[in-house]
């Protein structure tokens, strides 16, 4: 799962996926190969309980996947609905509001950059100029407003100066590292120590320069107010260079921020530890995150049945069961997470404002993607298996399904999940994930695709964990040897492929191909083996992670794959 927008959570999920489907080790008994045919199915007759948890799956993704919720992005009217749905069932099932002040939700802020203030104001000869589609000012501008008489060609004291970038972008523009607004900031450093008391640049060249406002950029400011004036505006505004103009400059940001909420409901069994069962209920809404991985027109809504509507079902079921039962050596705290797909934000506010005591926390279970279990395989991956002995002993014994999965175990306690901000708490945890499929961070990620009857089974599987420590008290953490901790390669480029993970071959089988990326440049189709990247020979997973992390962006090379019997070597550039 490469995406070309890279947010840095998106660069450590793709690592996290890229090695754990290519590092996991398989637990002896424990067939995993779709071609082994030893993979038993699941009962096909179920019991009444089952028939209502299924449906019961059935209805709440259903909710929480429909259009009507507009994709669930953090703090939005859809994650409103969203928590007011899983909030009612929590009620439902006779669980108590666990979130601030007894209630259910538990709110944190989301900063989601800086917007231009409606009171930035640039004007030549007392004409303003329209913000946006005149002028607009730089993100490494100071805030602050200037007025002054400056001679457009003259670069007096006490004035604003003017900069055309004409120079800067003709003697460095080349060079695919050159960052040209760093540029502009280090020279309006310059200016002001000679007196310049704002700038403003315009590019008379030919060459575009890219200049415009990232909300999300923070960069380091410059000491002076800095405007970026468009050509046209500069011809009409500032037709004789030798003139002096008036001009007035204010430049004002505002702090861009949301509210998003997590859902917490405790069944409190009056026990000294609890158990946190998670998942998020956040996704993409209609891409306003630039967190997906659809390339086609317009800003379709993004469902999330399988991410991760299916979870927060289970979660949901999994209350309702368990407030039934008589699992009472625990108290269990539910907790739908929201601001997962923007960085766990949700379980990091969680766990740095934790509304029961940290300590008391027995284990976490995070369940994330379990509606796309696949029907030959039955292949499931379980994270943070190694961050406690007692797991082990869990799965073993597991008297329940755990014979009819073909497991996956990830000892990391780390992993593109809410389970991760609890192991850094120390917590033992385990993540259940029924694995990655070519919808994934897109339109297409519905719940007709939800393979229901597979999901319950995972949930009964979980069931049989839960029930199986239920009396073996607080369970022991281990910390485990964390794959990023290894200093794995790290890459900035890619070639726009979807790896396939449960390729065993040698080389890279690309899963999916991603529009206008290099690979497709290439004529690289869904189903070819990338085999070598430049000189750097491609057998697996980690060594074409090592490859790209040679390459930087603008970079020329070649690639080189199997396309049905053919080979084929052709130029790339990243
Ligand atoms: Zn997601």
């Amino acid at each position: 799962m490469e995406a070309s927008v890279k947010p840095a959570f998106m660069n450590f999920r793709t690592i996290w996926l890229t090695l754990i489907l290519s590092s996991c080790f398989i637990l002896p008994g424990y067939t995993q190969s779709p071609s082994r045919t030893g993979v038993k199915a699941f009962p096909s007759r179920l019991k009444k309980p089952d028939k209502v948890t299924l449906s019961n799956l059935e209805r709440h993704i259903h909710y929480l996947a429909d259009s009507s919720l507009e994709g669930r992005r953090a703090g939005s009217p859809g994650e409103a609905a969203a928590s007011g749905y899983i909030s009612s069932e929590f009620a439902r099932s006779g669980l108590r509001p666990g979130g601030d002040n007894g209630r259910w939700l538990q709110a944190f802020t989301i900063d989601d950059g800086r917007s231009i203030d409606s009171s930035t104001t640039f004007s030549v000869n007392d004409r303003p100029l329209v913000i946006g589609r005149e002028f607009f000012p730089l993100a490494i501008s100071a805030a602050g407003a200037v007025t002054g008489a400056p001679a457009i060609a003259l670069q007096e004291s006490g004035v604003p100066w003017f900069l055309d970038l004409r120079e800067l972008i003709q003697v460095h523009g080349h060079s695919p590292h050159f960052d040209l607004e760093n540029a502009i900031r280090a020279m309006a450093g310059v200016f002001a120590g000679k007196g310049a008391t704002a700038l403003i640049v315009y590019n008379s060249s030919k060459t575009p320069d890219n200049l415009s406002f990232d909300p999300r950029d923070r960069p380091a400011e410059a000491p002076i107010p800095v405007i970026y004036m468009t050509m046209a505006a500069k011809r009409k505004y500032l037709k004789d260079e030798s003139a002096s103009v008036d001009l007035k400059i204010k430049v004002a940001f505002a702090e861009k921020q949301r509210t998003a909420h997590n859902v917490l409901g405790m069944l409190d069994n009056g026990a000294p530890l609890t158990i946190v069962i998670g998942a998020h209920y956040d996704h993409l809404g209609h891409g306003e995150d630039s967190n997906t991985l659809y390339r086609g027109p317009g800003h379709p809504v993004f469902n999330g049945a399988d991410d991760n509507a299916s979870g927060v079902a289970g979660m949901i079921e999994l209350a309702r069961l368990l407030s039934a039962s008589k699992l009472k050596a625990n108290n269990y705290l539910f907790i739908a997470f929201s601001g997962e797909e923007l960085g766990l934000f949700g379980s990091k506010y969680f766990v740095g404002h934790p509304t029961i005591d940290l300590k008391s926390v027995n284990y976490m279970v995070n369940l994330d993607m379990i509606g796309r279990l696949n029907d030959t395989t039955h292949a499931l991956t379980v994270g943070g298996y190694g961050t406690s002995p007692a797991w082990a002993g869990a799965f073993k014994a597991g008297a329940g399904t755990a014979h009819l999965f073909s497991f996956r175990f990830d000892s990391s306690g780390l992993g593109p999940s809410d389970h991760t901000s609890f192991y850094r708490k120390d917590i033992p945890v385990l993540f259940f994930f029924t694995g990655i499929h070519s919808d994934y961070h897109k339109p297409g990620d519905s719940y007709e695709k939800i393979n229901y009857t597979g999901e319950l089974q995972v949930l009964k599987l979980v069931w049989s964990v839960v029930e199986e420590l239920d009396k073996k008290g607080r369970l022991a953490f281990t910390r485990t040897r964390d794959a990023s901790a290894q200093g794995i390669a790290r890459f900035s480029v890619t070639l726009g492929i979807l790896p396939d993970y449960s390729f065993s071959g040698s080389g890279v089988r690309a899963d999916a191909v991603s529009e206008g990326r290099p690979a497709q440049a290439a004529g690289m189709r869904a189903g070819d083996v990338i085999v070598q990247l430049g000189e750097f020979p491609v057998t697996s997973l980690q060594n074409y992670m090592e490859a790209l992390g040679k390459f930087k962006k603008g970079d020329k090379t070649t690639v080189k794959y199997r396309g049905g019997d053919e080979s084929i070597e052709r130029p790339v550039q990243f």
